[in-house]
This record gives structure tokens, sequence and C-alpha cells, in this order.
């Protein structure tokens, strides 16, 4: 099977700009950043798609948004504006398939996204 990179990126075996980690979450800099602020907040634990959510995982995905929040307030972005988004699967884009929230702002941005 191939190794998920978001879960090496987590157990520190491949190299990341990782801005926040605790016992459930962990959240860097995207290696490809669109807007200047472009973050991915991602649980520790592997999960592929939202749609591999199960009924305990309610507060862990607070948790991502949370920090998201936390993270936008950090780089002073908070009032000016931000925008999170999961992707999930062929339609949406998803190309990493454990789940992450992108953070995303530091500029006007555009809807519809496209
Ligand atoms: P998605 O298209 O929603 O699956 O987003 C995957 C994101 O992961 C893209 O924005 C990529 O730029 C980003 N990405 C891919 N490889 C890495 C990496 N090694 N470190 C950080 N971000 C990455
Ligand atoms: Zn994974």
């Amino acid at each position: 099977m191939t190794p998920c990179l978001f879960c090496s990126i987590v157990n520190h075996e491949i190299n990341a700009s990782i801005v926040y980690e605790d016992d459930r979450v962990v959240a860097f800099n995207d290696i490809n950043p669109q807007p200047p602020t472009h973050v991915l907040i991602v649980p520790r634990r592997h999960i592929a798609t939202l749609n591999d959510l199960n009924g305990d995982d309610t507060e862990l995905v607070g948790e991502l948004v949370r920090r998201a929040a936390l993270i936008a307030k950090d780089r002073g972005i908070s009032a000016s504006g931000f925008r999170t988004v999961f992707n999930t699967n062929r339609d949406a884009g998803q190309t990493v398939h454990h789940v992450h929230l992108h953070l995303l702002g530091g500029r006007t941005m555009h809807w519809p996204p496209g």
C-alpha cells in the first residue's frame, strides 16, 4: 500500500513547515500556496475523506475548524477574512486522501470558486 503523504508529515517522517501540533491535530503550510496564507489542518489519525468520518469524530472536526480560526487570528487575517475548505473526492479536486482543512487568506478571494 502506498504510504499516506499526510500521515508521513504527521509522523515527522517527511519534512513540512509545521505551524501547530498537538495530540490530535497538526497544521502545516501548503507546499504550493495559493493566497499568502495557505495552511492545511489535518487530524493525526488517518481518515481518507469526510465520507469516512464516524459519529465519534464530531469533536475532532470542530478542533480542525477552531484551529483554523486561531491560526487566522495569529496571522492577523481574522477581521479581513479567510476561507476554509474541505475538498472531497474527484469532483472537488481532492488529491491527498487524508482529511485536510485548507485555511486560505491574506488577499481578496472570489466566489463562486469555479
Ligand atoms: P487537495 O487538492 O484538497 O487534496 O489538497 C492537497 C494539498 O496538499 C494541495 O494544496 C497541495 O499543494 C498540498 N501538498 C501536497 N504535498 C504537500 C507537502 N509535501 N507539504 C505540504 N502540502 C502539500
Ligand atoms: Zn493519512
